[in-house]
């Protein structure tokens, strides 16, 4: 039988990577970390990384890859990793990658994922083309905005206008406006295996995000009369168990984004992905976003969730799960199945 022993699992230090490099060494792997230079400090003193590769900058990657390359190593992407990287550039990967290159263009770029979450069927907040159609909430997103920082909410085409000429976006201003849901911020996290040909419910989270998560401690009056913008900066994540009931629903939203991503590149997607959204009143559920690659609010679970101890009765973060996919992908003789 082939041995993992030949294989390393890799990844840039940020993001998940204590969570996917632990993951990979409970699985028996040996592991990579290329970190920053300067930021070097949690991959060492947690002791997940056998190797530690430093470079002054992630945009750097491509200077160090032929040591990996060098060592077998199977890189793992993460949110970092795309962003440092950049979607259109990770297709020049030459190591051995983890899940479909191709599908991070689609998540990356905001009418595309779009597309797909609307070709499988996902119920998404309407978008206005035009201000002037603003008839209810809504919310406007600066392109590059990074963590939400410089959204608004306006209520009508005049509220639109005067905190948009307010804004000091830069680069040409470029915006979407999307209906505000109102209702609570539900971030479900998924694991697809070519190989068992199922989808997994991995556990959910909410973002912590400053300031919007800390302007209920202050009165509505103080926040007027202070002048408080709500900000989307993301700076943690929290744990959530969803009410029962909604999960059947939650398999089935899976499912249709796995299905439909089958039409938009060769594999379609697999490994850990996330739908990021809002619940409402009445349960809907709208997707604003989906990440096809792990995300930090799997960090909270690194020994397992919930749900993944219903299934796994060992500890299962969705790191380990990555690493497991690979196992078995090594051990079946199908590696070329988990890369792209
Ligand atoms: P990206 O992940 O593309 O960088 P971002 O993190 O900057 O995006 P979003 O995830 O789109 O921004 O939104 C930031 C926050 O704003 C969300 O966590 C959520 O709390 C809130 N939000 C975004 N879109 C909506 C919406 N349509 N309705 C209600 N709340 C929303």
């Amino acid at each position: 039988m082939p041995d993992i022993r030949g294989y390393k699992i890799a990844t840039l230090g940020s993001h998940t990577a204590l969570q996917i490099l632990k993951g990979a060494k409970d699985e028996g792997f040996s592991t990579i970390c290329v970190c920053e230079k300067n930021n070097s400090r949690p991959y060492e003193s947690y002791g997940v990384a056998d190797q530690i590769i430093k470079i002054d900058s992630f945009k750097n990657y491509f200077d160090i890859e032929q040591e990996l390359i060098d060592q077998n190593a199977i890189i793992i992407p993460h949110g970092s990793f795309v962003a440092y990287i950049g979607a259109k550039k990770v297709m020049d990967i030459k190591a051995m990658h983890y899940g479909t290159k191709g599908i991070l263009e689609w998540e990356s770029d905001r009418k595309m994922e779009r597309k797909w979450l609307i070709d499988a069927g996902v119920r998404c907040p309407k978008i206005f083309n035009n201000p002037d159609e603003i008839d209810r909430p809504v919310i406007v997103k600066f392109h590059g905005a990074r963590g939400g920082k410089g959204y608004f909410l306006a209520n009508s085409p005049q509220e639109f206008y005067q905190r948009y000429n307010e804004y000091d976006g830069g680069e040409g201003k470029s915006f979407v406006i999307q209906e505000y849901i109102v209702g609570v911020p539900i971030y479900s996290h998924y694991f697809y295996s070519r190989l068992t040909g199922e989808l997994e419910v991995m556990g959910f989270d909410k973002r912590y995000e400053s300031n919007a998560d800390s302007i209920g401690r202050v009165a509505a009056k103080d926040q007027v009369d202070v002048g408080i913008r709500t900000t989307y900066t993301i700076t943690g994540n929290v744990p959530i168990v969803l009410r029962e009931s909604l999960l059947p629903g939650i398999f089935n939203l899976g499912e249709k984004v796995v299905e439909s991503s089958k039409n938009l590149v060769d594999k379609g997607l697999f490994g850990p992905f996330c739908l990021e959204g809002v619940i409402d009143p009445d349960l809907h559920y709208y997707v604003f976003e989906i990440s096809a690659r792990i995300v930090a609010g799997t960090n909270p679970y690194i020994h397992g969730s919930p749900y993944t101890w219903l299934r796994y009765d060992e500890p299962m973060s969705t790191g380990r799960r990555i690493a497991r996919d690979i196992k078995m992908a090594i051990e079946q003789n199908k590696l070329e199945k988990v890369l792209g």
